[in-house]
């Protein structure tokens, strides 16, 4: 083969045993290659992943950039490089987010990291104080609606497995990656290929990127809850604040709502506005836990594998006969279910675990598909009302805030199975035993049913034009709550992709 200068190129399937480390990745490339291991230079691991399909024989798969000295018939390595927009909005417009999750974190980030000077509103407290109050409402059943698992610095995602995978495929990725890791989440999420970063870690990094947006000049003002706005000619003109009981009215150009799927009482204020919404469909059922030694068998074969691979997971679907689709998501390995009420009176389950993923259950949420059919009318937020009702009769049935549970075989009659609509219930009584032999034991004795999870995704959309406003103009719904997200990285890429269309227009 003809020399010439280093080129880089990108191979997959490099694959190691098991006893193998990655010193042995220029060896293998060059094996594979059939070429000298002398020609090749400094290489990247672009992605890692864990081929389980031929056990006993598990090998880890990569994928990997690496300079090479010889012309080769392989496609060169394509660098991951965020162009940012061009700013041509003037930097004396002041920009607000309301919402300091991800979707608001890396719309302010963006925004701070251009020049300009946000200011995010958020209900909820700072991340530390947040934790004590989430503390205290599962040791001791005292909710503060404004400040819980799902409201306040991080926002729904500060308390989760914090898995950062995405079933969206955008060049903003890895620069979201890469923010996570510069400012604390281990080297790896950049190349596995299903990155988590966990609650512990993700918490370290969400006040990281806080300080970094404000020592750009972006003010985070906590325990402030947007509670209405002034629209004159159909337009933003004003926000109102509520900050610890003051109220405070603040001039707005360009309001970003990054709100969540739970702020309830927001979307209510919006629809007084008349800003246009639509109901969306989404799932209802119950979290299923299990020794997480149970999956580590099933996918590994040998559950001392874990030690090495990491607590194994699993994602698991079936249909129903009624043409409903069952399926298995936001799993947890080594995790805990979790009580994720937000507001008074209701009961919805959720799961978090920390980056070590080392505990000793699995847990998924295991949903059935909602219909707009489903909803009792025809108003936006029917989806809501719907949710609603199911999470106030899980708290009537108890009076407290516990969250109901049963194993399998007294599902049927249990209260946990009262507080889901009957289409839901069968569906995954039906569908258990399909599962169950997709991955053995996940219908068996061991297994834990708890509940209700209602709140998979938004259940409203928030009509959006081309340059993410909505029917009132300044006004640019994002992130879950308005329906364009279904998770942590969705979400910071709906928040960067309306930073930085917002940086871009002319005014
Ligand atoms: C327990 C749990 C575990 C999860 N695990 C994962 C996971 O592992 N991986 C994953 O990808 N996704 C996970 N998710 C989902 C993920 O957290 C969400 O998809 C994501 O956080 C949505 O981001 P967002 O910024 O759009 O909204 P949110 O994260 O919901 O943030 C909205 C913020 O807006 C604030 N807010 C709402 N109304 C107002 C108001 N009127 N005034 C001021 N502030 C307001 C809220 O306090 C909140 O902080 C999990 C969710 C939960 C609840």
């Amino acid at each position: 083969m003809p020399k010439q200068k280093f080129q880089k190129y990108r191979i997959n399937e490099i694959r190691l045993n098991l006893d193998e480390t990655s010193e042995i990745i220029p060896k293998k490339i060059a094996g594979k290659l059939k070429i000298s291991q002398n020609t090749i230079g400094s290489y990247e691991i672009v992605r890692q992943s864990i081929d389980a399909r031929r056990k006993p024989k598990i090998q880890w798969v990569y994928t990997i950039d690496f300079f090479c000295s010889l012309k080769l018939n392989l496609p060169f390595a394509k660098e991951r490089i965020y162009l940012p927009p061009k700013a041509n909005l003037s930097k004396d417009k002041q920009i607000v987010i309301v919402g300091f999750g991800p979707c608001g974190i890396f719309a302010a980030l963006t925004f701070a990291q251009m020049g300009y000077q946000p200011i995010v509103i958020e209900r909820g407290k700072d991340v530390d104080a947040r934790t004590k109050d989430v503390q205290s409402f599962w040791s001791e059943g005292k909710l503060n609606p404004d400040s819980n698992v799902q409201f306040g610095e991080g926002g729904a995602g500060a308390f989760s497995d914090g898995k950062l995978t995405t079933g969206i495929n955008d060049m903003r990725i890895f620069k979201i990656l890469s923010e996570f890791h510069c400012f604390g989440a281990d080297e790896e999420i950049l190349f596995k290929q299903k990155p988590h970063i966990g609650t512990d870690v993700l918490k370290i990094v969400v006040k990281r990127i806080r300080e970094e947006i404000i020592r750009l000049g972006g003010k985070i003002l906590f325990e402030t809850k947007l509670i209405d706005f002034t629209v004159e000619d159909e337009k933003i003109k004003a926000i109102h604040l509520d900050q610890k009981g003051h109220h405070l009215t603040m001039p707005c150009d360009k309001l970003i709502l990054a709100i969540g799927h739970s702020a309830r009482d927001t979307f209510r204020q919006c629809l007084n506005h008349n800003v246009a919404m639509v109901q969306k469909p989404f799932s209802i059922g119950t979290r299923i836990q299990h020794p997480q030694n149970l999956i580590n068998m099933d996918q590994y074969g040998d559950p001392n594998l874990a030690q090495k691979l990491g607590a194994a997971e699993y994602k698991l679907h079936a249909k129903s006969q009624s043409g409903r689709g069952v399926y298995t998501f936001c799993m947890c390995p080594g995790g805990e279910v979790i009580l994720a009420s937000s507001a008074a009176n209701q009961i919805v389950s959720n799961g978090m675990s920390l980056h070590a993923r080392d505990g000793q259950f699995a847990n998924s949420a295991l949903l059935v598909d909602v219909r707009m059919g489903d909803f009792a009318n025809e108003n936006p937020l029917a989806g809501v009302e719907f949710q609603e009702y199911w999470e106030n009769k899980a708290y009537d049935l108890q009076n407290k805030y516990e969250l109901l549970q049963s194993d399998i075989p007294s599902f049927l009659n249990s209260d946990l199975a009262s507080v889901l609509p009957d289409f839901a219930k069968s569906a995954i009584l039906e569908t258990l035993p399909i599962l169950d032999k997709k991955l053995l034991g996940f219908a068996g004795e061991s297994a834990l049913l708890l509940g209700p999870e209602t709140r998979s995704s938004s259940p409203v959309r928030f009509i959006r034009d081309k340059s993410f406003q909505s029917n009132i103009k300044n006004l640019y719904p994002a992130g879950e709550g308005a329906g364009y997200a279904g998770g942590i990285m969705s979400a910071a890429v709906d928040g960067m992709k309306v930073a930085e269309q917002i940086i871009s227009e002319i005014n």
